[in-house]
């Protein structure tokens, strides 16, 4: 008999977790291409879903019940059947809540604003206001609820019920209020959309544990859930698709699921690249470096002190525009090594990185697949560890991670000293040095002092590309250098990267050095979304074509079997609002005008003549104006152009 209640008790709790499962599911499944989709995505979720809503549900209801509402009320019910009492000690907790949360926000704020924001310092101010507050927030508790029952008596219908209802939405409007006005704009672009599905799941999950005909949820949740198993084995396909589409569901294919043995049941035709006729495989070395706008560095007329990376221009190709197809590192890097704008890279952000679709196939993997050795020397373990999952390091046989620049330099170098391979090789090396440029500096307080320090984060880069260099003069391989993205140090009000598309922020190096590349400076437009087809190309391979690629190979451009023309050329660059980025800005480049396009507002500069963008040309230039418009919308409609077969 108990076992029964306790049956039907829990019962209670499966039926609404079922119920907010798919509410939950439903809201995700709005937009999807088909039935199947739709009830496959409702499945994944439900997996994850049910069981946390099921278990938050018992829990809840267990600790509601541990609290004896009715005993623990009744004291404070008068005869009029009134709680003002009650009322008033809910109102001077929330009170003395909001004192405590206020006063450590006052706090921290005025320790930061005289310039000591260091952990310590916040965090021993806080440990002392904390207690101070709390403690005379309880003496003053007493006397104020006596005060305030007073005042509430003359208030009618205090029923408990009436109270807690009033409590309730008091506390979820009062939060909803602090986090738009205050909290929210402060934090700046936040990716919260993720969280509508778990906030309409649990409100429909507590709902449901009023409705008794809740039960009956589970007979569609354990349907979805079926054709959700059942799709993960036969439509790996649309399983990613709804990995790489849908917030939650995606969440629970990953942690149901293990990606990379869904990537494995998923055939690639055809990846691996043909060798072009009578073609030599010259080993390839790239590295970008993570930071990096042109203008400061020597082959660009900047003033840092790089004499590896200066010699290397000395002897190969200097491509005068080159452009990242994002200011992120996390959207530039996988566009560079996928082919593909950033925009129809699809994955999910984790922590600073990008978890790729596993869809895509990289360079390395198709260098591997060409029969190269493959090696990569990486700064970070959250964009190449392990642990990250994000798909990067995939086709690196050879992994080193190192945060510190002088030992991943040393790593690399010893690597390369012991090789002994009769394959080509292919070796990928990230640097972060000017990425953290303020940090290994004191903070800059003028425009010289902002500039000299990031310089001297583009020398330490330099010192490690040199150290690199050792041992690759035995056998000079074909290098590549460039950048992910720029910096702005000022320029249109931003003091960092990941805010607009200006060309300090998007404007990178490009430098190609090595066995059959010319000596001389490149003109012409080029985009380094542009590096996949151009590195297969110098490799001697067949560069890939198709809608899996949006680069085309600039390989005779360094070869200078092609002359480039400065107004020929095209790049494509776009900002993807996430975590740290706002997002709504495209921009195109055609051989020296740019158009950037910020929130439906267009503006035209010449490059050639007016590289900082400082005058809007698009009065005084309509046929341009027109012609980079049709090219932009030209571009923005690929986006829509699914890059899987
Ligand atoms: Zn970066």
């Amino acid at each position: 008999m108990r076992l029964f209640r306790a049956l039907r008790w829990s019962a209670t709790s499966l039926g609404a977790a079922c119920a907010g499962a798919l509410a939950a599911g439903v809201v995700e499944a709005v937009g999807a291409d088909g039935a199947l989709d739709a009830v496959t995505t409702i499945g994944f979720i439900a997996m994850v879903a049910v069981p946390i809503l099921f278990v938050l549900g018992m829990v809840a209801r267990g600790l509601v019940a541990a609290w004896r509402p009715r005993e623990t009320v009744a004291p404070f019910v008068e005869d009029d059947g009134g709680a003002p009492a009650l009322a008033a000690w809910i109102i001077v907790g929330l009170a003395g809540t909001a004192l405590v949360s206020a006063s450590l926000f006052l706090a921290t704020r005025l320790v930061a604003s005289h310039g000591v924001f260091a952990a310590l310092a916040v965090g021993t101010t806080d440990g002392i206001v904390a207690p101070i507050v709390a403690t005379i927030a309880v003496i003053a508790s007493l006397p104020a609820a006596r005060a305030l029952t007073r005042v509430l008596r003359r208030v009618p219908h205090l029923t408990p019920r009436n109270v807690f209802a009033g409590a309730a939405v008091l506390v979820v409007g009062g939060v909803a209020a602090l986090w738009f006005l205050v909290v929210a704009p402060r934090l700046g672009p936040l990716e919260l959309g993720g969280l509508w599905s778990p906030a309409i799941a649990a409100a429909v999950a507590i709902a449901a544990h009023r409705f008794r005909y809740s039960l009956v949820a589970i007979v569609p949740v354990a349907a979805a859930i079926a054709l959700a198993i059942y799709a993960r084995f036969a439509q790996p396909m649309l399983v990613l698709d709804i990995w790489a589409d849908r917030p939650l569901a995606g969440l629970a294919v990953e942690h149901v699921f293990d990606l990379d043995a869904i990537r494995g049941s998923v055939v690639f035709t055809a990846f691996a690249p043909t060798a072009a006729p009578n073609a030599a495989h010259p080993d390839i070395v790239l590295i970008t470096i993570d930071t990096v706008r042109a203008d400061h560095t020597p082959p660009y007329g900047g003033g840092a002190e790089m004499p590896a990376f200066t010699s290397l221009a000395a002897r190969g190709a200097v491509f005068d525009w080159a452009y990242s197809p994002s200011n992120v590192t996390r959207r530039s890097i996988p566009s560079m090594v996928i082919g593909l704008a950033p925009g129809r890279v699809k994955g999910r952000v984790v922590g600073w990185s990008l978890r790729v679709d596993p869809r895509y196939v990289l360079l390395a993997e198709r260098m591997r697949a060409a029969g190269y050795d493959t090696a990569g020397f990486m700064c970070c373990e959250g964009f190449w560890g392990q642990s990250a999952h994000t798909g990067l390091s995939r086709g690196l046989d050879h992994l080193e991670i190192d945060p510190i620049g002088t030992a991943l330099a040393g790593k690399a170098r010893t690597w390369l000293e012991r090789r002994r391979s009769t394959k080509p090789l292919f070796l990928w090396m990230h640097i972060l040095e000017p990425h953290g440029w303020t940090q290994a500096s004191a903070e800059p307080r003028n425009d010289a002092e902002r500039n000299r320090y990031y310089d001297q984060s583009l020398a330490r880069a330099d010192r490690m590309l040199a150290e690199v260099m050792i041992p690759l003069a035995q056998k000079p391989p074909i290098v590549v250098v460039t950048a992910d993205h720029g910096e702005a140090l000022g320029e249109h009000g931003q003091p960092f990267h990941s805010t607009d598309l200006f060309n300090s922020q998007i404007h990178v190096p490009m430098v190609i050095a090595g066995p059959g590349i010319a000596n001389l400076r490149v003109p012409e437009t080029v985009s380094s979304v542009d590096l996949v087809p151009t590195v297969l190309d110098l490799a001697g391979f067949v560069p890939p074509k198709g809608a899996d690629i949006d680069g085309v190979s600039f390989a005779d451009l360094a070869r200078g079997t092609r002359t480039g023309d400065k107004r020929a050329g095209v790049a494509f660059a776009e900002m993807i609002k996430d975590r740290s980025n706002p997002g709504g800005v495209v921009a195109i480049v055609d051989g020296g005008w740019k158009l950037i396009e910020a929130d439906g507002k267009d503006a035209l500069y010449d490059v050639l003549t007016d590289p900082h963008e400082l005058k809007d040309r698009s009065e005084d230039s309509p046929a341009v104006l027109a012609r980079l418009r049709a090219l932009l919308a030209q571009r923005v409609a690929r986006m829509a152009q699914s890059p899987f077969p």
